[in-house]
């Protein structure tokens, strides 16, 4: 049987994604929180990434941009176990037309329980909890009874 936890080290691998509209709200988060984000590894969207690291200064592993991949690369990434968090300020006042790659992103996310913020407000919640610089196993006991469960086979 698979374990029922994923392990998530002090130093966590986040995910930074913003829609454009949301891009400035993500930028001034980012330099007011860029002491706290050094102590981490970053993932990024394309463009989101890009902006990050020329008007904040932080070192961003860049990914595809969303609507040309990016999105799914971060879902391919946290079903592996390689991405920790997930920072998505996404547009809830624009039709995208990659809205299926956002809905997948937030739907894989949840499956494997990880933390998401998809506003400022979140995005802050999450940043001063302790559990942001201490080891902390994350459950995923249903990916793990998913995994498991039982199927009719014609050759039972
Ligand atoms: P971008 O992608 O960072 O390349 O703009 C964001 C998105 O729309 O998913």
């Amino acid at each position: 049987m698979a374990p029922f936890s994923v392990p998530m080290n002090p130093r966590k691998r986040i995910a930074l994604v913003a829609h454009d509209n949301k891009k400035p709200d993500l930028l001034e988060w980012a330099e007011y929180n860029k002491g706290r984000l050094s102590d981490h590894e970053l993932y990024a969207t394309g463009t989101t990434g890009r902006l990050i690291e020329e008007e904040v200064g932080l070192a961003i592993n860049r990914l595809e941009s969303g609507p040309l991949g990016g999105d799914q690369q971060l879902g391919a990434r946290i079903s592996e176990g390689s991405i920790d968090v997930l920072i998505f300020f996404w547009d809830p006042l624009e039709p995208m037309p990659h809205d299926p790659d956002v809905k997948a992103l937030l739907r894989i996310a949840v499956v494997w329980n990880i933390p998401i913020a998809c506003n400022r407000t979140s995005a802050d919640f999450i940043f001063s909890s302790p559990l942001m610089q201490e080891k902390y196993d994350r459950p995923v006991k249903e990916v793990t009874e998913y995994k498991d469960r039982d199927v009719d086979s014609p050759n039972r």
